[in-house]
């Protein structure tokens, strides 16, 4: 039997991978490629690019364990793919879908040229609960609003079982492959990913839900809690596919139903409702989907978007947020609401600048979750928050960390200052010498957006 070659892209897991098992009735030949030569187009961010790194030394240790390896191939997949069939003489190449309008664009030319060559080609859903087209209105339309998505999701019959990794891989015999060092996808010079306390890989995926699924009856009311672990963490996890969100589904499923057990799974829902706005929008990361904020006057100053990065904005609640990410490369939801509503609202600087900055910082950096989130908090999105409810990041602070415990861990020039103040710590007797006062008003802040929303509004 000729071979076939398992494309792994965000899926890199040997269970429930329905591309492997396919691939792996034959000679199999794993391979992942890494394309950054195609010019444009969201290249991975520095974060993604650390959480890979481990991720594929994960995976071929894991396929080394079944007597193969993975194959490591660089440059664009375009050439690379079909080059790699002719040079193994495959005749099937199997992949799992992704939904970047970039990565449909590419497998569709690619596929074309597989086929043009004799090669066969296989694609599957390894990555959503349903296919983006297959949750639809009554009339057929893609929905743009999240409750009746998700009642629509709910009444579609149950999530398909995930699968177990295949029972035997015969692997094709010796195929060329770079080696992952080289590939140069740690930071060296400086080591900013020394504070990141993740371990990519498929084991630790499931480790992690395991451990979480201890806790999910409280979910409901801990996961607005940053200063509780309360949430999954799992978001890394699932964007590089180390676990699958119908092996999730399941697992959740199988405990005792709970308030917390559905509002996690309406959770995923979130994910495949953004994940389907990107499929259908595939301009979802530059334009806003509500066609009148393309003309919004927004304000430029490097100065406040730097401060915002680098967590010194003097609002506790949104400079830990930001040291969190970028000492962790993840931040809790709450405080990337919060965080993002700062930036758009009170300082009046355009969302795609927070996404930009999301997308190279976060590990969970995920085309159309960040896109879909950062025009929820703006206003712009589907199913969006209105633009003028703007929050007052002192009592969001205050009501979600209330004891500031979460303030402390990540701006410890506040470690003193009394519960009272801590998340307001201008109005402090002695308010702390080194850390900064606000950048802005909050509530002058508050009427400057609110008055370019209304010029918004009268031009429209
Ligand atoms: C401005 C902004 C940008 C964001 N950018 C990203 C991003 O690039 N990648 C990303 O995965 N999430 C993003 N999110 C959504 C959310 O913050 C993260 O998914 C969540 O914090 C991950 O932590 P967790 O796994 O512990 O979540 P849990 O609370 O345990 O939720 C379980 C899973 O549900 C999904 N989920 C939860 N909340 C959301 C949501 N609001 N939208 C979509 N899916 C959700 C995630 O896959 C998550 O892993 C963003 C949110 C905001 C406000």
């Amino acid at each position: 039997m000729k071979p076939a070659i398992a494309w792994l892209r965000q899926d890199l897991r040997l269970s429930d991978n329905p591309a492997l098992r396919a691939a792996s009735e034959h000679p199999l030949i794993c391979v992942y490629v890494l394309d950054d030569e195609t010019p444009g187009d969201w290249k991975m961010g520095g974060a993604s690019r650390w959480w890979l790194h481990h991720s594929l030394a994960a995976l071929d240790r894991a396929l080394k364990d079944h007597g193969g390896r993975l194959v490591l191939r660089r440059g664009a997949a375009e050439k690379t793919i079909p080059a790699l069939a002719d040079e193994t003489g495959a005749e099937l190449v199997t992949w799992n879908r992704c939904y970047e309008p970039f990565a449909v664009r590419r497998d569709t030319a690619i596929k074309k040229v597989l086929t043009f060559n004799g090669v066969a080609v296989e694609s599957f859903n390894g990555s959503l609960l349903h296919e983006p087209w297959e949750i639809a209105t009554g009339a057929g339309k893609p929905f743009r609003v999240f409750t009746p998505f998700w009642n629509a999701l709910r009444h579609k019959g149950d999530v398909a079982k995930p699968h177990q990794a295949p029972h035997r891989m015969e692997f094709r015999g010796h195929v060329a492959s770079d080696t992952l060092a080289d590939w140069d996808l740690l930071p060296r010079k400086p080591d900013w990913a020394k504070g990141f306390d993740w371990t990519p890989g498929e084991k630790h995926a499931h480790d992690a839900l395991y451990a979480f699924l201890d806790h999910l009856a409280a979910y409901r009311h801990e996961r607005d809690r940053p200063d509780h672990d309360g949430t999954s963490r799992l978001s890394p996890h699932l964007h590089w596919g180390e676990i699958s969100p119908r092996q999730i589904w399941h697992a959740v499923r199988a405990r005792a139903h709970s308030d917390g057990a559905e509002t996690f799974l309406k959770e995923l829902g979130w994910r495949e409702f953004c994940i389907q706005l990107l499929y259908h929008h595939p301009r979802l990361p530059t334009d806003p989907l509500d066609e009148r904020f393309e003309a919004f006057p927004w304000r430029r100053s490097e100065k406040d978007f730097r401060a915002w990065t680098r967590g010194q904005t003097g609002i506790p609640i949104v400079d830990a947020g930001m040291r969190q990410l970028w000492q962790t490369g993840w931040m809790h939801n709450r405080v990337r609401m919060i965080a993002a509503s700062l930036l758009i609202k009170q300082l009046g600087i355009h969302w795609h600048k927070g996404q930009e900055w999301f997308w190279d910082t976060l590990v969970d950096a995920d085309l159309g979750n960040n896109a879909a989130n950062w025009q929820w908090v703006a206003g712009c999105g589907a199913d969006a928050a209105p633009f003028f409810r703007i929050f007052n990041p002192v009592l969001q602070g205050e009501k979600f960390d209330p004891r500031g415990a979460y303030v402390r861990r990540y701006v410890p020039e506040l470690a003193e200052v009394p519960d009272r103040f801590i998340h307001r710590p201008w109005d402090a007797p002695c308010p702390p010498a080194d850390y900064p006062a606000p950048i802005v008003d909050l509530a002058k802040g508050r009427v400057r957006a609110l008055d370019a929303f209304q010029s918004l509004k009268r031009q429209s």
